[in-house]
């Protein structure tokens, strides 16, 4: 949460710098801002809101500057509002910061500095560096850098931060701690800084991931030197990125969000590929194979993550009890964590996370590796910090993920656990080999079955337009389609702000039900499987009950399309790969309906991706 870019270099900055808040605009939209230095100015406009207004808001205004940082933010501390909205000046005026992250202990630094004579304009955390770094910088007549890291022994929290000085016109000074940071080397002896690479990649695919603790300085005359909170100087590790420009533009959708539906034929199939081969009869996840004995020997597994990963997890674990016959146990990071977890010898924990940065996923994972479990991830994001603590850890492939609701990450997460699961299973000899056989030829299968799904994409619009007047939804599911449910409710409600509530199908009588009415819409998952005939008695009391049943089903049912208002069928699979087909219709069923209600779908209000505060 909160995007942060900066630049310095021969070319004017401001561009690069709006340019660089779009794209990281998916991370926070409260407000934006932006400083630059522009002969021997520091120049500073911050605006509620997105970057749009910051744009209208500098029309006419002095931007130029070879050297600039700017934020968009998601509020933690005060209020979405012009002052609290980042870069933030200090006390004379001669410096600004950018900062995503909380710092724990402001208030009492900030009582300190008040009593001293310092005035703050803002309500945030942040605006206490700022002047504990102008502070320190005064009094010990150290360098900006040198400042930035003594201010910083005196801080507890998360932070990546960047900071630029009048009096230190040549120069960045950049560190993080559990919020990430991206250094890129331009090819012109400038630099880029940034919360992820998107704003990066256009100008130079050459980065450098800070670790925790880091403190980079990017100089036009010294270049870039790195050093650790401890004063000790490190030797940047600079890698070459692959990601494509393309990825981070719409391609003629209306919203990412659309475009991220459409991508999974292609990214279900970019996770898969090289990893699995149905006519040879293999799965291979190169970057846990050395752990594949580890796991099978497991007794437990458990998986770690927050919202939309968290139901990847609960369909992680069907497949992980079923097919390879390992206690799982699916755990929310946030009460993981703080819940002084029973850790046995041989545990493994897996956390799944699309941005690799959720601040709770990453804390409940370095508990898991302090009580010595083997730690595994399950990132998008090449380079993120939970892939770089994790001692394995495979990637989804699923390319840029800009819509904030989670769509492709989400498939693509289901994928890389259901190899996971396959291969794990083939290994300790709990699947037969015709099963295991069929499932990869299914699975194969998947991407052309979920295109197939998509071209339900105008009668999904349909229903979208009978229920999008709802005010309260239940979906529901048995077995893995339960996390379908889930998933499918939290869709419809971070993006059109419909209440609703995804349930085991045979749990609805144990409360739910009360809430059926007329007016109700029920989506229901009610493919062909073991379960269906359950399923189809659960649809029976919705109906008695009046309620409107929408339901997915397996391709030619009849059965349930007799009884339902409308069906979405989807083609037949194995059982466990529904939740890969049958995700999809609930999809675009929220961005239709979310759409009809004026909702701004990539950008849902109060939410934000990468979730880098608890
Ligand atoms: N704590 C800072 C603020 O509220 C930064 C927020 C963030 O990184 O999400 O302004």
């Amino acid at each position: 949460m909160c995007g942060i870019v900066a630049y310095i270099g021969k070319k004017e900055a401001y561009p690069i710098l709006i340019k660089g808040l779009q794209r990281l605009e998916y991370r926070g939209y409260d407000s934006a801002g932006v400083a630059l230095l522009s002969n021997g100015n520091l120049n500073l406009y911050k605006k509620q809101g997105k970057v749009a207004n910051l744009e209208a808001f500098t029309v006419g205004k002095d931007v130029s500057g070879y050297a600039g940082i700017a934020h968009t933010r998601w509020a933690t501390h005060g209020e979405p509002n012009d002052k609290n909205a980042h870069p933030h000046y200090s006390e004379s005026e001669e410096i600004a910061i950018i900062h995503n992250g909380i710092i724990e202990n402001y208030d009492v630094l900030k009582e300190e500095l008040k009593s001293r004579g310092f005035v703050f304009k803002s309500d945030t955390d942040t605006e206490v560096l700022v002047h504990l770094i102008e502070d320190i910088q005064k009094k010990e007549g150290v360098k900006l850098a040198e400042a930035v890291r003594l201010a910083l022994l005196n801080v507890t929290g998360a932070y990546a931060i960047v900071v630029l000085s009048k009096n230190a016109p040549n120069t960045l000074v950049a560190a993080r701690k559990s919020s990430p940071l991206v250094v890129g080397i331009g090819k012109e002896g400038d630099f880029y800084l940034a919360s992820d690479a998107t704003p990066i990649i256009e100008y130079t695919n050459r980065v450098v991931y800070l670790e925790d603790e880091e403190i980079a300085v990017v100089d036009l005359n010294e270049g870039f030197r790195l050093w650790n909170i401890q004063d000790e100087e490190k030797t940047p590790y600079i890698q070459e990125l692959e990601m494509k420009l393309e990825a981070l533009e719409k391609g003629g959708y209306e919203h990412f969000m659309l475009k991220e539906i459409h991508e999974q034929p292609r990214s279900i199939y970019d996770c898969f590929r090289g990893r699995l081969n149905a006519k040879e009869g293999w799965v291979e996840l190169g970057g846990i194979k050395e752990f594949e004995q580890k796991i099978v020997n497991a007794q437990r597994i458990v998986m770690v993550a927050c919202g939309t990963s968290w139901h990847a997890c609960l369909v992680g674990e069907y497949l992980f009890e079923d097919l390879a016959r390992i206690n799982v146990e699916v755990e929310y990071a946030s009460e993981f964590r703080y819940r002084n977890p029973v850790i046995n010898e041989g545990d493994i924990v897996i956390a799944v996370s699309q941005s690799g940065e959720t601040a709770d996923t990453l804390a409940a994972l370095e508990l898991a590796k302090s009580k010595g479990a083997t730690i595994l991830g399950v990132c998008n994001v090449v380079g993120s910090s939970i892939s770089r603590i994790t001692h394995a850890g495979s990637y989804t492939h699923a390319g840029p993920e800009i819509g904030v609701a989670s769509t492709k990450a989400f498939t693509a997460q289901v994928t890389v656990l259901t190899l996971m699961a396959l291969a794990i299973a083939h290994k300790k000899g709990t699947i037969t080999e015709t099963k295991f056989h069929s499932m990869l030829t299914e699975l194969e299968a998947i991407p052309a079955k979920v295109s197939e799904v998509l071209l339900a994409n105008d009668k999904i619009k349909e229903i979208a337009l009978q229920y999008k007047d709802a005010t309260n939804a239940l979906y529901l599911g048995r077995g893995s389609s339960f996390p379908v449910a889930l998933e499918g409710a939290l869709k419809l409600k971070e993006i059109s702000y419909i209440h609703a509530e995804g349930y085991p199908a045979a749990e609805m009588k144990h409360g739910p039900i009360a809430l059926i009415d007329e007016e109700m819409p029920v989506f229901v998952v009610a493919t062909a499987g073991t379960s269906y005939e359950k399923v189809v008695s659960n649809i029976q009391e919705v109906k008695a009950r009046k309620g409107k049943i929408i339901a997915i089903v397996t391709e030619g049912d009849q059965q349930v399309k007799n009884m339902a208002d409308a069906v979405i069928e989807i083609p037949a699979t194995d059982e466990h790969l529904v939740p890969l087909l049958a995700t999809v219709p609930f999809q675009l069923l929220s961005y239709h309906i979310a759409v009809m209600r004026g909702c701004n779908v990539d950008q849902p209000r109060n939410l934000a991706k990468s979730v880098t505060v608890e």
